[in-house]
């Protein structure tokens, strides 16, 4: 029988294809944007910005392209008084999560409507969650304000990006789904795009590795990366992303190589209390279990599999494990110290899961 649920949907208006981009103008139209801020990373990613700033006229309000990971307040800071001289009355954020953690700290602050162009698979795009940087801090909040206006999604954007970072980004958007399918906001919509976005990543992320200029990969796994990405827009997460906030902000490890590492593990652990939705997420991969299949995946990708390699101290599990614990996010099994020292010592070395737990 179905289960009671509520839903939630997301307000964003998403818009997807190959050559999307080309709809900016009429968006911002849309939208009543007279002067636009792209932002980007500097570096390569500056010059597409500033043809994208081009390519809107009037619309563009020029170009910010100081977006760094982690979303430091000194960076927003900076970002914000650019939008104050130049008047912008709307902000594109082109890039992966960096990018789009930027203009939300700015829509957080200005109330101005957000265009997102992603270009990696991390999911940021389709949330009202924002971390931010303060004095060394990682602080994360939830906010209406936050959430994108709009979604662009373009495949032709995404084919520049490598293949070893398209497999990890591939990885962290298959992570929101996973937990998405024990979370407790859990809806029958969440828990199908959950599926079918670990379905699509799954299948596309190996034929990427083998040819990233693939058009109907990358297009597969861009589809992925947005239902992954709603999914964590609309549920809340358990303990694998508890465990990667804590591993990020205590040893600065990179964010997606971290997920892409701990995820087998944490599904592992956490099989034994949510076997319907891991049953779910090994048959989106087409594995006989979840931990396994997750694994597997990350090896087929070339991925790095062992915190060790990321440069976590293994005297670290012991701090991981008591941060967790002193301040958990709900989970299907209930965090268990000596467990938890387990999952972690395998995802130090590398080892593959056990579902003994
Ligand atoms: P990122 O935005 O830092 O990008 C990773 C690297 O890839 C960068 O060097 C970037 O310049 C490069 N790159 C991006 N797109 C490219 C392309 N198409 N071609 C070539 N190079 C490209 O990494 P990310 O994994 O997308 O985002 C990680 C950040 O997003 C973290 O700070 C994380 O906390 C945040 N995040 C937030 C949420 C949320 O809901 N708030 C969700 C997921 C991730």
């Amino acid at each position: 029988m179905t289960q009671p649920f509520v839903h939630q949907p997301l307000p964003t208006r998403v818009i997807f294809g190959t050559g999307t981009l080309t709809q900016l103008g009429a968006e911002l139209e849309r939208i009543g944007a007279r002067r636009a801020l792209v932002l980007s990373t500097p570096g390569r990613a500056e010059a597409q910005a500033r043809a994208i700033a081009a390519s809107i006229g009037e619309r563009s309000a020029g170009v910010f392209a100081g977006a760094v990971m982690h979303t430091p307040v000194e960076v927003t800071e900076s970002a914000l008084t650019v939008v104050r001289e130049r008047a912008a009355d709307a902000l594109v954020a082109f890039g992966g999560g960096s990018v789009t953690g930027l203009g939300k700290a700015l829509a957080l602050r200005t109330d101005l409507p957000q265009i997102v162009l992603p270009t990696t698979y991390a999911g940021s795009e389709m949330t009202p969650v924002l971390g931010e940087v303060a004095a060394g801090t990682k602080t994360t909040r939830k906010d209406p304000r936050i959430q994108p206006e709009i979604v662009i999604y373009d495949v032709e954007l995404t084919l520049s990006l490598p293949a070893g970072v398209s497999a990890t980004s591939g990885m962290n958007a298959i992570a929101h789904a996973v937990e998405a399918l024990y979370a407790r906001e859990r809806s029958p919509l969440t828990s199908l795009m959950a599926e079918q976005g670990i379905a699509s990543l799954a299948e596309t992320l190996p034929r990427i590795i083998d040819r990233p200029q693939d058009r109907e990969a990358r297009a597969g796994a861009l589809y992925g990366a947005w239902l992954c990405g709603s999914c964590l827009g609309m549920v809340g997460m358990a303990l694998h992303h508890k465990l990667c906030h804590v591993l990020g902000g205590t040893f600065n490890l990179p964010h997606a190589e971290t997920h892409t590492i701990v995820l087998p593990h944490a599904a592992a652990y956490n099989t034994p209390a949510a076997e319907p939705a891991m049953a779910r997420a090994a048959r989106a991969l087409g594995t006989a279990d979840a931990a396994g299949g997750l694994y597997d995946l990350a090896g087929r990708l070339g991925a790095r599999q062992a915190l060790r390699d990321l440069g976590m101290p293994e005297s670290g599990i012991e701090e991981t494990v008591r941060r967790t614990m002193a301040d958990p996010y709900w989970n299907p099994r209930p965090l268990e110290a000596e467990a938890l020292r387990e999952l972690l010592a395998k995802a130090w070395h590398g080892e593959r899961p056990s579902l003994a737990g």
